[in-house]
């Protein structure tokens, strides 16, 4: 009896005592695990909030995680959500594990976002929900950041005149930006020409190389110039556009072609998986293997120097007989019926078989290997983005990095890739874009369209 009272009073304390320890832990954890003040990097890419002002959030809550996070611009009674996210954290019952809820958000704040946004200041307030517990439930975490609001587009003055831009080819625009400009060129469409300063010009003054693609009819052309902010200018300043009208061409497709260019191109071109059948084989060469390459032609364009390393007209092969023109619009027959379409974007010239290649100017060379649809290849920098292609050769006679002068010998005429017979493919190049090559070899053309603008900056000699 006496036993037995001792030890279940015993039982009876320790009972008592591990619940109060467990009620204490309990109220530590609620009281101490509740989710922290999270630690909140609010970048703003510029100085003040224009049109579009890119933010950067950078958040973190090691301790518990967060619940939500809400990127807002604030400017006087108004607000505008520019960016949520909503987040797990660990369980409320739970002393550790993994709590670490470190994001960026990346979002725009700017009259775009709050269209009624007007001068003055404006906030970027970050709202940041914190875990709770069973006892706890802190209140969300607010910080921001005031900006003053600057809605003032950078100035922006065409100085050259009598733009005259024709469908496929190529143009240059003279102008004066303001300083607080940090992107400015031409966009045309949805391809951008960047824009450089002029050389021996003033700072603000610059220019810029452009075209016009082949496939535009109407002209989509703006001068642009924008700000950290986001505020752009934009001006239209094409005074005359030349729709052009391409040639259309049939080519007729036999399996004595297929057999000779289909297994050679896939044997060295990798991206291109084996369909199993010539023909298939052809049309992804043709379709998927056409459009890699040229992503890698518009790839070469970050090669391109900021200088003009030529000076004089744009030679042609000599004594070539013309195949195709640039721009004609393809359409390709097998056995009496349409297989596919495509675009010819360059001219082929035929001479006699394995004639020697002139550079059609001075420049570096950027590529010289194989590629693709056009065999083996040599691509030429003249620099601002301007470049030649050389395709189909039988040998390559230069080496990428070279320097090259004007009908300097580069290669061999060749049938590699997708060629028929011995001729060679070439074409000009503005950021990759292939451009109608017929302009540039006018000397009356680049004196009245492209020197004649630049004045001083650029000396041609005409011959
Ligand atoms: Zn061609």
């Amino acid at each position: 009896m006496t036993d037995d009272r001792l030890k279940s009073g015993f039982s009876l304390k320790a009972i008592l005592i591990i619940a109060a320890l467990l009620v204490l832990g309990f109220a530590a954890q609620g009281f101490f695990c509740a989710g922290g003040p999270p630690d909140v990097r609010i970048q703003p890419a510029a100085s003040t909030i224009g049109v579009r002002t890119p933010v950067a959030v950078e958040i973190a809550e090691p301790r518990r995680g967060l619940t939500f996070v809400r990127v807002e611009l604030i400017q006087g009674k108004k607000s505008s959500t520019v960016a949520e996210k909503s987040y797990a954290p660990s369980s409320q019952f739970a002393f550790w594990g993994s709590k670490t809820a470190k994001d960026l958000l990346n979002a725009e704040v700017g009259r775009k976002a709050m269209p009624g946004l007007t001068g003055g200041t404006a906030a970027i307030r970050i709202t940041a929900g914190r875990a709770g517990t069973w006892l706890r439930h802190p209140s969300p975490w607010v910080e921001e950041v005031t900006l003053p609001v600057n809605l003032i587009p950078p100035s922006l003055q065409v100085t050259s005149t009598k733009t005259y831009a024709a469908q496929g080819g190529c143009e240059i625009v003279v102008y004066r930006v303001g300083g607080s400009a940090v992107r400015d060129g031409v966009r045309s469409g949805s391809l951008w020409f960047p824009g450089f300063p002029l050389p021996g010009g003033g700072k603000q003054d610059r220019f810029a190389l452009f075209a016009v693609p082949h496939d535009m009819g109407q002209p989509d052309v703006r001068l642009v110039a924008e700000d950290a902010a986001g505020n752009a200018a934009e001006r239209g300043f094409i005074d005359q556009f030349f729709p052009k009208s391409f040639k259309s061409d049939t080519l007729e497709i036999g399996d004595a072609f297929l057999n000779k260019v289909v297994p050679e191109i896939l044997s060295q071109s990798p991206e291109i998986t084996d369909r199993g059948n010539l023909l298939d084989n052809y049309l992804a060469i043709n379709r998927e293997l056409r459009q890699k390459n040229s992503g890698t032609i518009r790839g070469l364009a970050q090669k391109s120097k900021p200088a003009f390393l030529w000076n004089r007209p744009f030679a042609m092969m000599p004594n070539a007989k013309p195949m195709a023109s640039f721009a004609d619009r393809r359409t390709y027959v097998y056995q009496g019926r349409e297989i596919d379409r495509q675009d010819h974007m360059g001219i082929d010239l035929a001479v006699t078989k394995k004639a020697p290649i002139p550079a059609a100017n001075s420049g570096t060379v950027v590529y010289a290997g194989f590629l693709g649809i056009y065999g083996n290849t040599v691509v030429i920098d003249h620099g601002y983005g301007l470049q030649t292609i050389y395709g189909h050769l039988s040998a390559i006679a230069v080496k990428e990095g070279q320097q090259v002068a004007r009908e300097a010998v580069i290669g061999n005429t060749g049938e590699t890739g997708l060629a028929g017979g011995d001729h060679l493919h070439y074409c000009t190049l503005l950021q990759g874009l292939p451009v109608n090559p017929e302009e540039w070899r006018d000397s009356h053309w680049i004196q009245d369209r492209i020197a004649g603008k630049l004045g001083a900056a650029f000396q041609f000699q005409a011959r």
